[in-house]
């Protein structure tokens, strides 16, 4: 489904990406996990050209996005992004945020939108606070908004950055539990995370990047397994777990 081919970014002679080849398949579910400042979050930037790679390809849906006269927006309508911060729009309630993009985006009419909103706050448990100001909510409860905001463009991916760092931790579950609810619809997932219990148990894949390079490409229980001897993981994970 989204692909990349041995792509690069470097900032003047900082070469933060150093060839990254990465493939996701539909309904997979890969955590991307590594090092600060290994460029985790680079890589997932240029998923969908939030940066542009210095060199290399991405290919979505068979489209190589590197080429002239790709349609971005197009494109980018069916990649969902979340990130740290949630981006509301805070004058707007928390149902008018999930139907907006729906109705500018896909031009669909308001009564579909308000329908297909209330749907995504039903899943996200928040139906109860549809009517509420964003600076009104929790960061909890922001973020799970942001998050039924991005499946409503119906995305063939998301694209998550660190969705519960910034959070408080007694919150950070019902967040996770929502982004499991997505993983196990079927949703194909690219997830940023320093959360080893998602990773563990909700990703297909395990993706260490250190250094600009992918270090490892594996299933959660070989990652984490004690025969998995690669020194800069142990390292990693003495730190985190
Ligand atoms: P963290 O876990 O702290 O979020 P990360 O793995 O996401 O780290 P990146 O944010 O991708 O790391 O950053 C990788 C490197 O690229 C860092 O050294 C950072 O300083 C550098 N970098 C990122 N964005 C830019 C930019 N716009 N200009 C210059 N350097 C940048
Ligand atoms: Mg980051």
């Amino acid at each position: 489904l989204l692909e990349t081919k041995e792509i690069t970014k470097s900032y003047g002679d900082h070469h933060v990406l150093k060839g990254i080849d990465f493939t996701i398949e539909p309904g997979e579910v890969v955590a991307v996990i590594g090092p600060s400042g290994g460029g985790k979050s680079t890589f997932l930037r240029c998923l969908n050209l939030l940066e542009t790679p210095t060199s290399g390809h991405v290919v979505f849906d068979g489209e190589d996005l590197l080429a002239p006269k790709v349609d971005l927006d197009r494109l980018r309508s069916r990649m969902g992004m979340v990130f740290q911060q949630f981006n509301l729009f805070p004058n707007m309630t928390a149902l008018k945020n999930v139907m907006l993009p729906q109705m500018d985006v896909l031009k669909v009419s308001k009564k579909d939108a308000e329908a297909r909103a209330m749907e995504l706050l039903e899943k996200v448990n928040m139906t109860h606070r549809a009517h509420v100001y964003p600076n009104r909510l929790s960061g909890g409860q922001k973020q799970r908004i942001a998050i039924a905001r991005a499946v409503a463009m119906n995305p063939k991916v998301m694209l998550f950055d660190e969705p519960t760092s910034a959070l408080d931790p007694e919150v950070v579950h019902d967040v996770l539990d929502v982004m499991a609810g997505l993983a196990a619809d079927g949703m194909t997932m690219v997830v940023v995370t320093h959360e080893m219990g998602f990773a563990r148990k909700v990703a297909d894949r395990v993706v260490f990047i250190d250094g600009g390079k992918i270090a490892a490409d594996l299933p959660p229980e070989e990652f984490f397994s004690e025969s998995n001897t690669n020194p800069r993981i142990r390292s990693f994970l003495e730190k985190v777990l």
